[in-house]
Formats: C-alpha cells, sequence, structure tokens
C-alpha cells in the first residue's frame, strides 16, 4: 500500500502522516523532513538546497526524486526484513507532474503503485494562522502550534526532548511563495491522480483526531485490506 497525503502548507499533512504512519505500518516519505534534516547536518546536499529552501522555492526535480528513490530502497529492505513495513505514506511528495510520473515510474520499477490520494482541504485564512503559529523538533520533525497544539513544556519536544522552533520558510514571504507553487504545480496533480479514481477528500479544518478518523478511514474505504493493518494499540502519538 503506498499513499500519497496532498493539502496546501499548513493543511496538516506532517501532523497526520505522524499519526496513521504507525497506525497503518506505512513508513513516512517527508521530503521537506528529509530536506531539512540535510541542511541541519550540513551535507553537501543540504548546503545546496539550503538558500532555495529558505526562500520557499522548490529543490530541483532530479535531487528530490533521487532522495524518494533512496527512500523507497530502505522501505523495500525493512519490507524484506520483514518489519512489517506495509509501504510508503508521501507527505509533501509529488509536488508536481514531473515528481508524479517519477513517483509512478519508480513504484512499477518495484511492481508496485499508488494506491490512494487524500486530499486535505482547509479554508486559506485557516492555512495562514496555522502557519504563523507552527513550530517544529529540530530533531524529530514533530509539529505544534504555539495557539493550537502547543508542547507540554515551552520549547521542548513531547516526543523526544528536542528543541521546537519556527522554521526558517515560515517566514510571511516564504510562505506566500510556497502557497503559490502549491496552488500552481502541487493541486493540479489532484486531476492527474482523480482520473484514476485515487483521490479521496476529508476536512482537515477539524480537531487532529478528528481528521486522523477520517484520513483513515478515507484510506480503508479505498484499500480494504488497510483495515488489517490498523493496530489498535499504535498510533497515540504526536
Ligand atoms: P515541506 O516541509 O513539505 O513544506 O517542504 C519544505 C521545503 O522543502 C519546500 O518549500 C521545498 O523547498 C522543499 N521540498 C520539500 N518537498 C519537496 C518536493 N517534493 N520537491 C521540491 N522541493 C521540496
Amino acid at each position: 500500500m503506498n499513499v500519497i497525503l496532498m493539502g496546501p502548507q499548513g493543511s496538516g499533512k506532517g501532523t497526520q502522516a505522524g499519526r496513521i504512519g504507525p497506525r497503518l505500518g506505512l513508513t513516512q516519505v517527508a521530503t521537506g523532513e528529509l530536506f531539512r534534516a540535510a541542511i541541519a547536518a550540513r551535507t553537501g546536499l543540504g548546503r545546496r538546497i539550503k538558500d532555495l529552501y529558505d526562500r520557499g522555492d522548490l529543490v530541483p526535480d532530479d535531487l528530490t526524486i533521487g532522495l524518494v528513490e533512496e527512500k523507497l530502497d530502505e522501505i523495500d529492505r525493512e519490507r524484506d526484513l520483514g518489519e512489517g513495513v506495509g509501504g510508503a505514506l508521501f507527505d509533501g511528495f509529488p509536488r508536481n507532474r514531473e515528481q508524479a510520473k517519477a513517483l509512478d515510474a519508480a513504484l512499477a520499477r518495484r511492481e508496485q503503485a499508488i494506491t490512494a490520494v487524500v486530499r486535505i482541504d482547509v479554508p486559506l485564512a485557516m492555512l495562514v494562522a496555522r502557519l504563523a503559529g507552527r513550530r517544529v523538533c529540530k530533531r524529530c520533525g514533530a509539529v505544534y502550534h504555539v495557539e493550537f497544539n502547543p508542547p507540554r513544556a515551552d520549547g521542548v519536544c513531547d516526543r523526544c526532548g528536542g528543541e521546537v522552533v519556527q522554521r526558517e520558510d515560515d517566514t510571511a514571504e516564504a510562505v506566500t511563495k510556497r502557497l503559490e507553487i502549491y496552488f500552481k504545480q502541487t493541486e493540479p496533480l489532484l486531476a492527474y491522480y482523480e482520473e484514476r479514481g485515487l483521490v479521496a477528500a476529508v476536512d482537515g479544518d477539524r480537531p487532529i483526531e478528528a481528521v486522523t478518523e477520517a484520513i483513515v478511514a478515507a484510506i480503508t474505504r479505498h484499500v480494504p485490506s488497510a483495515n488489517a493493518a490498523v493496530s489498535p494499540t499504535a498510533g497515540e502519538q504526536g
């Protein structure tokens, strides 16, 4: 099973991916998260993309696709080792047509395909409010909001104890650019997946727990076998 979470910045993809992945046995593939880790570790890739990232521009497709391929190989290895991995949960990828085609090809080479695309709908005014107050853990990437979902201790991650900070690209200018790119390049991808009957829409303007349940229900409707993967005990983090 391979699922894409699709929605504009601030729609809650990262928050929901962190909750749904463990619940359905899916490994999160969050390209933004992978880029943040590369920037923090000052790897060659990190140094190359930092300025683009801070401005809110997209990282070039070849670099992004290469990173996703590495992640897919890692998931395949874990699956082969019998580590209970049921597939990938994409968050922030694909973001344009080129990436969507590359993802289809990469999955086809592995005799797999996209099984569902969940569109998370949130009104624009709410997106902006969420992004302005968003904070993330520098270490594990957990997502918080100063008002709607604060960590228990100020500035400290509930999950790993890491430092909780504002993202470099959550400035007003970068947010405007990122939303523009989303509506111009990413949203049109929904038609690409709709043609294949893969898209389910979920109202994301509700409490975090309600959105999680709606997404799990949507995926389960598309992929009845996902039901069997639903763990009754997991999924209560973040
Ligand atoms: P996100 O955390 O998904 O909002 O991504 C943060 C930033 O990482 C974006 O503004 C881009 O600079 C970069 N990025 C993340 N995913 C992609 C992608 N699929 N393609 C190109 N750039 C990306």
